[in-house]
Parts: structure tokens; sequence; C-alpha cells
């Protein structure tokens, strides 16, 4: 009998499930649309059917259930006001998800998942100290400090993409002015790349696949949005000095034109005594499932 964790990405589109062994390889995977449970019971109840299921017909043990979703608390169990996604309020889906399954079960933000994937399958093996940047349509951040993911006191710590490039700058969802996840993310680069005279509403993709093909200002939009990262994330390496620093997430596939320059603007922003010592890469993760992984690390990391 394999024993085996399940890892659950919910998102406010889709939610990812896969079975996760220890070694980190996913043996099935499936996706649900988050739009199919008005309700958070309606999806508890299907998890629990399809756990019945799995294990009448598969020679699995299962030993937890991680989850990663946003605004999720990993204290509480709870996701708090989740701004995407059709459950309101303060959904306690750890406890839910236990009650419905009878398997212990783990809950984290999804920028913290892939943290604790890094940390138990990907490159943070090695390392003790480093940060995982999640680039989508926010701008999430998990930090690892003695091997340990980062939780702070309330369980909040991380929200790196709310702290200020510029004080007069572009309205953020959170109310505030010129937060970093509103220059770098989707829609940030959506909006520089027409504030730099773009006509056309072009995502982060397009414009990516423009740039490789020499538009200018193509090019130009990542690297002004590489250059605002670099500037923040020197921020962050004099906070806490970590050996490496992720790019996770869709944004980050185009890590071949944010990375040398966010790397360059970070070392010329950074103390002497930092320069050269902090590289910024792509996550280990990036390629695969790496909101599953992370998930189902949260399971896997109390047997490392
Ligand atoms: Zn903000």
């Amino acid at each position: 009998m394999e024993r085996v964790a399940i890892g659950i990405d919910i998102g406010g589109t889709n939610i990812e499930i896969g079975i996760v062994n220890k070694q980190g390889t996913i043996l099935l995977s499936f996706r649900w649309k988050t739009s199919d449970f008005l309700q958070a019971e309606e999806f508890v109840a299907r998890l629990a059917q399809t756990t019945e299921n799995l294990l009448s017909n598969n020679d699995w043990r299962i030993i937890g259930i991680g989850i990663g979703a946003p605004t999720a608390n990993y204290y509480t169990g709870a996701i708090e006001y989740a701004p995407n996604m059709p459950w309101k309020g303060i959904i306690p889906l750890q406890r839910m998800t236990y009650q419905a399954t009878g398997i212990p079960t783990k809950l984290t933000n999804d920028a913290n998942a892939v943290a604790h994937g890094e940390l138990v399958f990907g490159a943070g093996r090695e390392m003790k100290h480093f940060s995982v940047i999640t680039l989508g349509t926010g701008l999430g951040s998990g930090i690892v400090v003695d091997g340990h993911v980062l939780y702070g006191q309330h369980g909040l710590a991380g929200e790196f993409g709310h702290t200020q490039v510029d004080p007069n700058g572009r309205q953020c969802s959170c109310g505030r002015l010129g937060c970093l996840e509103t220059y770098v993310s989707i829609r940030g680069i959506e909006l520089t790349y027409q504030k730099l005279g773009g006509k056309e509403n072009l995502n982060p993709r397009d414009i990516y696949l423009r740039a490789q093909q020499g538009d200018e200002l193509s090019i130009e939009t990542y690297k002004k949005t590489a250059q605002i990262l670099g500037n923040k994330l020197a921020d962050l390496v004099h906070l806490f000095d970590p050996e490496a620093i992720f790019l996770y997430g869709g944004v980050a596939n185009a890590h071949p034109l944010i990375i040398p320059v966010a790397q360059a603007e970070m070392d010329r922003q950074l103390l002497k005594a930092f320069r050269g010592k902090v590289q910024i890469r792509p996550s280990d993760l990036l390629d695969k499932k790496g909101a599953v992984l992370g998930a189902a690390a949260l399971i896997w990391q109390d047997e490392k």
C-alpha cells in the first residue's frame, strides 16, 4: 500500500487536485471548475465522495490533504474574504474538509504553498533562506527562513505584493496607491504596455512573444517591469538576507526577459555587502503543477 497525500490548489477559475507521493511525483491529477461549487459545502461533499472512490480503486493510504487557496490562513485554517472566489466571507475549509473526509487537512495561501513545494520538492531542499515570488493576477510571496515558511503572528506574513513602489502610483485593489503588484502582475504589465503607447489590449504572454520577435515596445514593457521588480527585491534582500529568490506563476514564464534585468537592477540597488550573492532564478516547480505539489508538501514536510 503506497502512502500518498492529496494536494489541492483552489483558484478563482479552477480547482486542481493531485495525488502526490513522498518523492513529489503526481500519480494522478484532475481539475474541477470553481464555479461548479456555489458553496464550499458542495466542494467538500464532492471531495469526500472522490477520495472514497480513489481509495476503493487504488492501493493507497491517504495520509493528509493539503490545500492552497487565495487569502487562506495557515493558523485559522480558513479562507478569509477571498476577492475572486464564489465563496464569500470566512470559510473554515480545513475543519470542513476534515469533517467530510476524516483525513487530516492543512491549509495555506497559494504563494506560501509554492514556497512549501520549493522547500520539500524543489531547489529549496538545499537551502534554508529563500523567497518564492508568484507572478500572476497579483503578486504573492512566500518567505522561507531557517528552513521554515514564515507565517508571522497572525498567519499573514509575506504580503510583498502590497509593499509600495510609488506613493502617488497606480490604484491597488487593496485601497493603497502604488503597490508592487499594480506594476508586476498580469494587469500591471498590460497597463505598462498601454502607458508606453501600446494601442492594443495584449496580455503578458502576447507581449512576451512580440518582445522575442524584437518588438521595441514589448521589450521596453518587460524591461520596465523587471526594473521595478529588481528594485523592490533589493528591499526584500535587505530585510532577510536570502540565498535565492525564485519566480513562479504564469508571468514567470517570461523569465528569460525578466531575470537578467531584475538581477542587474537588484544588484545595483543592494548594499555592497550583498552584491553578487543572491540569485534570482525560475522556480524549480515552474513547469510542473507547482501549486498542487506545494499543497501536498504541506503534508510531506512533516516527514522530511
Ligand atoms: Zn495593494
